[in-house]
């Protein structure tokens, strides 16, 4: 038996093992065409008799090495890129979904995710109901309908810091037969690997700590293979019976526990073509390189800023599941034990016109839309991306209208709290 190589590992040596005399650092495959010797090889490419690379809207070496470095590292069985978070979310879930179908989606997930689904996807015929992440497992029963086809949520939810209690959700979703999609973007594979808890599909946005260095947009679907889709198959046509595009072939029967991913690649991405450029790629797998460092450093900076900040008296209140006083402590240790990310978010008892204040006196600190890159940075949702709506709206979206969202980076911890401590004072005087 081969050794199984720990987290740390995977990220510095998985994915590009080179040859004798190739090059020690994967390659960007930067070409959008691949040539064969004959034609009835192309052929065999187009009926997927036989697997090979044609055209990079569809695949290409480069992503395909660097998505399975983190299909070993979410411990999946197939793993694809695409072009950014959104375009993965859309894909896990319309790779599945078509028009008279019901998603069920906790509430409290990114709201890009929450626009794409309640609003985009339903002008497409998908129906979604939205559902509180903290509710009992019979009341969150009531949402699933008979045409219901997943259930979405968040490892740890962008802004709003909730837990998932994913083993929850897992049995929400496997008792009515269908998967458990989950965003473990925040969380990153070092820290959680929803498939131990139950969850079916994986997606994250590699914008964030994965790529790391805030220089490349890009998202990818990991398949865990545990759902088994020919036991629904009137639930999954798409994955059970076959598709004339490709001559009739069954993707279960076909291609087994990569049938997901494959499908999600040979349909959609050859129709909408979201696939991230071999470049972004390449730029990613550095990031990946260093993202087990990089959790450590960005868990441990948290957690000293959030203490600072919960002793401070200019500050009303912080939610960081790292807190004991935390509401999800608990589900933080159970799901999180080595931690759960950098972000923060917190508010000043001066309120609103406070967050204003003080964000414009921090240095080091900079303000930006961006979360969960080396650098630390700070949002105040009502006066940015929030900004049009009254402080009643603000609370309707779970958005406290003082939410100060503090990225925590990997900076030396005593100067970013050093830098939270003077913007403090200076709004004060
Ligand atoms: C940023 C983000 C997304 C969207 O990803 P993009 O790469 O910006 O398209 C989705 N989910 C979560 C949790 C995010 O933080």
């Amino acid at each position: 038996m081969s050794k199984v190589y720990g987290k740390e590992t995977i990220c510095i040596q998985s994915c590009w093992k080179p040859a004798n005399g190739e090059p020690r650092v994967l390659p960007i495959y930067q070409s959008t065409t691949f040539k064969y010797e004959s034609n009835e090889q192309m052929g065999r490419l187009f009926d997927l008799e036989e697997s090979g690379y044609f055209y990079t809207r569809l695949q290409n070496p480069t992503n395909d090495f660097v998505a399975a470095k983190i299909c070993e590292l979410e411990g999946g069985v197939a793993a694809m890129l695409t072009s950014s978070g959104q375009a993965a979310n859309y894909y896990a879930v319309f790779n599945i979904c078509e028009a008279g179908d019901h998603v069920v989606l906790s509430s409290t997930v990114y709201g890009g995710t929450y626009n794409l689904l309640t609003v985009t996807m339903k002008k497409m015929g998908i129906e979604c109901t939205v559902v509180d992440p903290d509710d009992t497992l019979e009341n969150l029963k009531k949402a699933m309908k008979p045409n219901t086809k997943c259930v979405f949520g968040e490892t740890i939810a962008n802004p709003a810091m909730v837990v998932l209690d994913i083993e929850k959700f897992a049995t929400l979703a496997h008792e009515h037969g269908v998967p458990l999609i989950i965003d473990n973007t925040f969380a990153t594979p070092i820290n959680c690997n929803p498939f131990q808890w139950g969850a079916d599909i994986v997606t994250h946005s590699t914008t964030k700590y994965m790529d790391g260095h805030a220089t490349c947009v890009g998202g990818v679907i990991v398949d865990s293979g545990n759902f088994d889709w020919t036991a629904y198959p009137e639930k999954f046509p798409g994955l059970c019976t076959p598709d004339d595009s490709y001559h009739g072939i069954i993707y279960t029967e076909k291609f087994g526990k990569g049938a997901f991913i494959t499908k999600a690649t040979t349909q959609l991405m050859r129709d909408l073509g979201s696939i991230q450029a071999p470049q972004n790629a390449f730029l990613l797998n550095i990031g990946l390189e260093t993202l087990a460092l990089r959790m450590e450093r960005h868990c441990s900076n948290a957690q000293k800023v959030a203490e600072f900040l919960e002793a401070h008296e200019d500050v009303a209140w912080v939610n960081y599941p790292g807190l004991k006083s935390n509401k999800y402590y608990e589900l933080g240790q159970k799901y999180l034990p080595k931690g759960s990310c950098g972000v923060i978010s917190f508010g000043l008892k001066s309120g609103r016109e406070g967050a204003g204040k003080m964000m414009n006196h921090l240095s080091l600190a900079a303000i930006v839309t961006h979360v969960a890159d080396a650098r630390t940075c700070v949002l105040h949702p009502a006066s940015h991306t929030h900004r049009q709506m009254t402080d009643e709206q603000l609370k309707e979206a779970g958005v406290a209208p003082d939410l100060i969202r503090l990225s925590v980076g990997i900076e030396n911890v005593d100067d970013i709290i050093y830098d939270l401590k003077q913007a403090m004072e200076k709004a004060n005087a």
